[in-house]
């Protein structure tokens, strides 16, 4: 009978999680996420420069957990806020094809932000919760619209694709620290209302 071989025995240390991150805003290490805030939401908060974002919990969340959904927020609203600005630059240059995706992503997610605002305003019954879904939803509503629109314009050939005679991108893509002040319970936040901008150039109208 061979012997039996002393099953090995590692340690291996405990790492433990961080618990203060870095502000996607303001870039300093000084983001906190307080797990005590409410029973089902986090709070994150940047002692620096005030960012903050609550988000959601359960029993295993860990403050690295909270930090990561703060983040899928805050850089979802900057690519709507940095997609509402290449709306604009898109119908300048008649580029249609890509403003339907555009509006497509828009809609989309307005309608997330729709759909959050409303799980808030169940939770707390803040009527400023539930005009803020009623204009999300709204706004995801024209979003889609639009979208609609252009894609049956190109589809029938009524608009074209203009030619790139230079990049549409021709912008320096903002500074990351700049902004991010959008959070999801805010309200939609766009410059220009689309039904003016489509029905001064007229071309949407059936
Ligand atoms: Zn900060």
């Amino acid at each position: 009978m061979g012997r039996r071989k002393r099953k090995k025995i590692t340690y291996r240390p405990v790492r433990s999680l961080p618990k203060i991150f870095t502000c996607p805003k303001c870039g300093h290490k000084t983001m906190k996420a307080n797990l005590k805030h409410a029973e089902d939401r986090v709070l994150i908060v940047c002692g620096h420069c005030g960012e903050q974002q609550a988000v959601g919990k359960h029993e295993l969340t860990e403050p690295v957990d909270a930090f990561g959904d703060f983040i899928d927020i805050y850089y979802k609203d900057q690519e709507y806020e940095r997609l509402t600005r290449r709306e604009e630059k898109l119908l300048e240059k008649q580029q249609y094809s890509e403003l339907s995706l555009v509006y497509s992503f828009l809609s989309d997610t307005a309608q997330i932000n729709a759909d959050k605002a409303l799980e808030e305003y169940e939770l707390n019954k803040d009527p400023e919760d539930l005009s803020n879904a009623e204009q999300w939803q709204e706004t995801a509503r024209q979003y889609k619209e639009n979208e609609k629109k252009l894609t049956e314009q190109l589809k029938s050939g009524v608009i074209v694709d203009a030619e790139l005679e230079d990049e549409v991108y021709d912008e320096i893509e903002d500074n990351p620290f700049d902004e991010g002040e959008a959070k999801i319970s805010e309200k939609p936040k766009r410059k220009s209302n689309i039904e003016d901008v489509l029905g001064d150039l007229g071309f949407l109208e059936f």
